[in-house]
């Protein structure tokens, strides 16, 4: 009897046995059409064998095996089952995570782009046609004075599909495939860009990761479009992530003028089911160049991978925050090595653990440190210290004058509002006084509920203070509310400036549309948060200004500084791209704050070594490797108590490892549910990964009741 042993999209960590009879070896990595119970499910196979631990009477014959799409390859498989071991997700979810949804059989292929041309018979039987045929006319007509691509003729009028095809069939019209538009050629490469390239191309035949580290506008995708022009010289695919869908059309069309003979596939969520499968089809069969996509496209099979390439490498939407939390980034690396071939990290402001890396040799570091296009310049950044500029409705007298400046001079100005994903940190407007953790260098976060605050990496808890620790100030309040009001304000006080508002991560397709408004010169001011810092090249912006940045400063999560930098370097890097100089105006209360400081300096390297210099004595990553356990409850006490119950049952930590206490995590309720979460450290990978290996067995085996719970594996936020 031959049984198939195979994944399904259940959260429990193991495969399920069915009897397939007509499964070989070759059918691993297909899929199957199972019962689940009374449940149809859509499995894949990842074993055939002879054997299972089951009796035979209880084991039932699949209801299908899919054959008609070749199988994932053994690389695949070995990349979800290293996510499934290291991220401590089952299997089957790994799997169903990985593969787009609804690719069952062969994706229909693409439409080709075709050429129209009339023949003789055409032309003879256009003399000879009725008038009363007038679609039939116009079409000929058209075609009469030079041949035009299929599409466009498909799109003069309802119907017109069908009469063409009728009439190519009769040889009226003849259809050819059309030749690939020219290629545009790049700028030539300054000296920094050339070494850069001629580094990666050299290392093209074996693993390693670099770092392409440049200041914004410093010519980095250029780099990395030379990298891929090789890459496909040599026959081979190359994977590009970016964070955010809004940033693929803008390098999918930049691929498409470079590129025009390359086949490319854009894996994002935003993309259509159909699309998807047939691009990871193409991908899989080798006949797709270039795949480029969000995180989800890290899993695409790429047999001829010569190029892994993630831009904005430090950016957190790059993992993964639910079902299988894992970063794509590092699974670019991941397929990179599996492949061979270099990895190429990009950034303005790296992450500290890239950094970390290239700055300890274990990647290469590659600089670009002047802007590339003409006499582009960075912008000079100043602070507005609003203990004495004090801002209204969010805006700051100076900030509003410098608007009003851009304004009369026809260029448009950026306002950049940090609000999402900060906690509420308690500070003294008077003195400047933060609520530090004693035992971490984080902030403590003010809770409703009785102690008060409480440190969200290692569990401290303490009574919020009546009044402030250090000069006795009575009021204290959290830091980071209270800007819902500045579009208003701005639209009130300059009432003639086409404002354009632009706040949130899921609506994208409206964010690419409004970014192009803004990029032919429809808007005057953009509002917005996080979406407008990433990537858009605006040549016209010349004032960035960012009003309440603050309460990244001092925040629950160790990682807040890094993240506000990079979000303020990207912000200012929108300013003064082309020839216009550019300029950045933060309002704070912090104004001599060392992040504030090296900003305005455009000191990313001074800053980040110091960022690296206090997780290394305060024992946080990249000097530790860190993983999360979170539980989900409609009580927080309920999600508190799982986890106590878990430690206890934890194997025993041994040497090099920590387990913090159960806290409540930054976002405690979230979609009604409370959620609580503990910490485990160690300094080396391996044995995190024993142990966790262990405690996640254990409490498969065990009932969880109404609490849900997940392991976090390198978390990013707290
Ligand atoms: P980054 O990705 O580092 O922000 P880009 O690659 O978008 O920078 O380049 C910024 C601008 O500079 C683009 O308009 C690009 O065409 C231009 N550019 C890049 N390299 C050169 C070069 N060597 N010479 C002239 N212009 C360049
Ligand atoms: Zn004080
Ligand atoms: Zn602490």
């Amino acid at each position: 009897m031959t049984i198939v042993r195979v994944a399904l999209d259940v959260p429990l960590p193991r495969l399920f046995d069915y009897r397939c009879d007509e499964a070989t070896a070759a059918d691993v990595g297909r899929q199957v059409r199972v019962r689940l119970g009374a449940r149809p499910m859509t499995g894949l196979v990842l074993e055939v064998t002879e054997h299972s631990e089951l009796p035979a009477e209880r084991i039932r014959a699949v209801d299908a095996l899919l054959r008609e799409l070749p199988p994932l390859p053994p690389q695949w498989l070995e990349t979800v089952r290293f996510c499934s071991e290291y991220y401590q997700r089952p299997i089957g979810e790994v799997v169903f995570t990985a593969l787009p949804p609804r690719l069952r059989r062969a994706p229909p292929a693409a439409p080709q782009r075709r050429i129209l041309a009339l023949t003789s018979t055409g032309l003879a039987a256009l003399e000879s046609i009725s008038p009363r045929h007038k679609l039939r006319r116009g079409l000929l007509e058209a075609l009469r004075e030079h041949p035009r691509v299929q599409s466009e003729m498909t799109r003069m009028a309802a119907g017109a599909r069908k009469i063409l095809a009728a009439m190519i069939e009769a040889g009226w019209i003849e259809a050819r495939a059309a030749p690939p538009p020219p290629a545009v050629a790049g700028p030539a490469p300054n000296e920094e860009q050339r070494t850069a390239c001629e580094a990666v191309a050299a290392a093209h035949a074996v693993f390693q990761v670099f770092l392409l580290y440049g200041i914004t506008g410093s010519g980095k995708t250029e780099v990395y479009l030379r990298l891929i022009d090789d890459a496909l010289a040599r026959g081979r695919q190359v994977l590009v992530l970016a964070p955010e869908i809004a940033l693929t059309p803008a390098l999918e069309a930049a691929f498409r003028a470079r590129f025009p003979a390359a086949r490319i596939a854009v894996l994002h969520s935003g993309v259509g089911g159909a699309e998807r499968a047939r691009g990871w089809a193409g991908a899989q069969a080798g006949q797709v160049d270039i795949v480029l996509g969000t995180r989800l496209a890290v899993f695409t099979p790429l047999p001829k991978l010569g190029l892994a390439v993630v831009d904005e490498e430090q950016d957190a939407s790059f993992k993964q925050r639910e079902g299988l939390r894992y970063s794509a980034r590092d699974l670019a690396i991941f397929r990179a090595r599996q492949a061979g071939v270099p990895a190429l990290l990009v950034s303005a402001t790296p992450s500290l653990e890239s950094f970390h890396h290239a700055l300890s040799g274990r990647y290469r570091l590659l600089r670009l440190s002047r802007r590339a296009h003409g006499q582009a310049r960075l912008p000079s950044v100043h602070l507005v210290d609003t203990r004495e500029h004090p801002a209204r409705d969010g805006l700051s007298e100076p900030l509003a004058r410098a608007l009003a400046l851009r304004l009369s001079r026809k260029e448009q100005s950026l306002v950049f509002l940090n609000r999402r994903g900060f906690a509420p940190v308690l500070a003294c407007n008077y003195c400047g006084w933060v609520s530090g953790c004693p035992r971490c260098s984080v902030c403590l976060v003010v809770h409703q509920r009785s102690p008060g605050l409480r440190c969200h990496h290692c569990g401290h808890a303490e009574p919020v203070p009546r009044a402030c620790p250090q000069c006795g100030n009575l009021d204290l309040v959290p830091l980071g509310r209270g800007t819902q009001r500045l579009e208003a304000s701005l639209a009130e006080r300059f009432p003639g400036a086409r404002i354009v508002r632009i706040d949130s991560d899921s609506a994208s397709r409206r964010v690419s549309h409004l970014i192009g408004q803004a990029a032919a010169g429809e808007a005057d001011m953009l509002v917005g948060t996080q979406m407008l810092a990433k990537g858009h090249h605006l040549e016209r912006v010349t004032l960035v200004g960012v009003v309440n940045a603050d309460a990244g400063l001092f925040a629950a999560d160790y990682r807040a500084p890094e993240r506000l930098f990079a979000q303020l370097e990207q912000v200012a890097g929108r300013a003064g791209r082309a020839d216009l100089p550019g300029e950045v105006l933060i309002q704070t209360r912090f104004p001599t704050h060392p992040l504030y400081r090296a900003l305005a300096a455009h000191d990313f390297d001074g800053y980040a070594r110091q960022l690296l210099a206090e997780r290394r004595s305060a024992g946080f990553p990249p000097f530790v490797h860190e993983a999360a356990l979170r539980a989900e409850c409609t009580q927080l006490a309920d999600a508190l108590e799982f986890l106590r119950q878990a430690v206890a049952l934890a194997p025993a930590p041994g040497e090099g490892l920590t387990v913090f206490e159960p806290a409540p995590a930054t976002l405690t309720r979230l979609a009604g549910l409370e959620r609580a979460q503990l910490l485990v450290q160690s300094h080396s990978r391996p044995v995190l990964q024993r142990f966790l290996r262990a405690w996640s067995a254990t409490l498969y085996a065990r009932r969880a009741g109404a609490v849900r719970w997940h392991f976090d594996v390198d978390p990013i936020e707290f």
